[in-house]
């Protein structure tokens, strides 16, 4: 993209509205625009995030054998009534009247709707276990919406329903969502903790959250240091093998972690002083397994091998997938920008031309960029005739983690500056050698054992 004929509105100065950096800077960087309190549109930078996050977690849904659709924003208050839990929501829920007077509701989860559509077409065991998942927005009238996209009324949400004959399979789905969860927030460039939480309106028994630590967070988190350690890091994982997932889970959820809702003072107390460590945290993802709370009401029932029939096993399972786009940026900005990690950014790489409308650094920058989309990356760059000081701040701003930057001086020598956006550290190479780096930082197999690694030059859009 060449930035001339780009959308990227950037603002010179601090919004006032915004209290914490990652609002402030998504503003800022022209990634949002407020519609309504809690309400955003979503410019073309910060929709392109938004796109390769929802991306990531498809391909890690889809890895772990769960199956994407799509379900309507609105639902029939019908459908809720069954459940009991029109009334039991209050007034996060926004309610709607039809033409005809029919009570409607914009959704803030599907737990109803999943159990209307599985009661419909399954009836026996065999044709479980079955995960379904969407991402779609969801609405909740949140009391104070605030920080940008990180508690909005309107925001994009993963949740995913499992549906099992028994305890044990059910207890497998929650394994397989904590560990395509772990995989999925690493691959963001995110650490996000799991920790025992507590169950609130969704009603339930098992549940974890994952958090990332930031000092912006809403939740207080009591956890031990060595949890910090751990990464998936390379470890091929193999969703059909219960005993390696049981084995991660554990490995994950042994060092004492947990919110204040289910915090125990003595149990911390008993770690060792060293250890022990409080913080604020934001709130990316919460797995839940809440039995036969939704299909006992709603009848919805299999035929086990036995010929019973038995109420189905559920849990639901959600990622704030707009949220993350916060707390991706709460982890990673520095007091010029935001530093995104490699898998999420907008763009690939920058491109920053330092005399516009020099014959050989405009023909040096169109090489380059041909050669960045000839290996399939997509770059920005900056063509306009903004002096060097403002494209070096707005490349910093919106955080692209490498740039090239081109300029007549240089290029009388061969070469060109490839800088790091996280380090500011610069190489002079020549261009095709800087080509060349930053392919190899994009290679799909780069630092990733086989099936670990993005589906490189696919969207989801291509492989659903
Ligand atoms: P919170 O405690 O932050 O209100 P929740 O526990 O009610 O969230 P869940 O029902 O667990 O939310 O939803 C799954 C995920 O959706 C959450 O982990 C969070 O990342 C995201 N999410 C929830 N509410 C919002 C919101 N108002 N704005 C943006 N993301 C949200
Ligand atoms: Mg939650």
């Amino acid at each position: 993209m060449r930035l001339s004929r780009y959308f990227l509105p950037v603002l010179k100065e601090n919004p006032a509205e915004a209290q914490i950096v990652s609002h402030r800077l998504m503003l800022r960087a022209g990634m949002i625009k407020q519609a309504q309190a809690g309400i955003y549109s979503w410019l073309p930078l910060g929709f392109k995030v938004l796109r390769k996050i929802e991306n990531i977690v498809h391909e890690e849904q889809i890895r772990a054998g769960h199956i994407p659709m799509l379900m309507p924003t609105l639902q029939s208050a019908d459908l809720w009534r069954e459940s009991g839990r029109y009334d039991d929501y209050g007034e996060e829920m926004l309610r709607i009247k039809d033409r005809h007077g029919r009570d409607m509701l914009y959704g803030p989860t599907n737990e109803e709707m999943i159990t209307d559509i599985f009661r419909a077409h399954v009836g026996s065991y065999k044709d479980l276990p079955l995960t379904l998942y969407h991402i779609q927005w969801k609405f909740r009238d949140e009391v104070r919406p605030r920080f940008g996209v990180m508690r909005g009324r309107e925001f994009l949400m993963k949740d995913g329903y499992n549906f099992d004959v028994d305890y044990e399979s059910a207890m497998r789905a929650y394994d397989r969502h904590m560990v395509s969860y772990l995989r999925t927030y690493e691959r963001m460039g995110l650490k996000a903790i799991p920790m025992r939480a507590d169950s609130g309106p969704i009603g339930g028994d098992d549940t974890h959250e994952f958090l990332v630590l930031a000092d912006t967070g809403e939740s207080e988190v009591f956890y031990d240091a060595a949890i910090t350690d751990l990464t998936l890091g390379d470890r091929a994982i193999n969703y059909d093998d219960a005993a390696q997932l049981r084995a991660i889970c554990d490995e994950w959820t042994t060092p004492y972690a947990r919110t204040d809702e289910t915090h125990d003072e003595a149990k911390f107390n008993a770690l060792p002083e060293a250890s022990r460590r409080t913080s604020r945290a934001i709130e990316v993802g919460q797995i839940f397994y809440f039995g036969t709370k939704y299909s006992e009401p709603l009848n919805a029932a299999v035929q086990t091998a036995d010929g019973e029939k038995v109420p189905v096993h559920m849990g639901s399972h959600g990622i704030g997938v707009s949220r993350l786009l916060g707390a991706i940026i709460e982890a990673s900005h520095d007091d010029k920008g935001i530093i995104w990690p490699e898998g999420v950014t907008p763009f690939h790489c920058g491109i920053v031309n330092l005399k516009q409308g020099d014959a050989e650094a405009d023909a040096a920058c169109d090489k380059i960029y041909a050669a960045l989309t000839a290996v399939g990356l997509e770059p920005l760059y900056d063509d306009t005739n903004e002096r060097a000081g403002g494209k070096f701040a707005t490349m910093d701003l919106i955080g692209l983690p490498w740039r090239i930057t081109v300029g007549p001086r240089g290029l009388k020598n061969g070469v060109v500056e490839l800088t790091s956006r996280r380090t500011g550290e610069s190489v002079e190479l020549s261009p095709e050698e800087a080509v060349k780096k930053v392919a190899e930082i994009y290679a799909p197999h780069h630092g990733h054992a086989p099936g670990t690694e993005p589906m490189a030059g696919r969207s989801f859009h291509t492989w659903l």
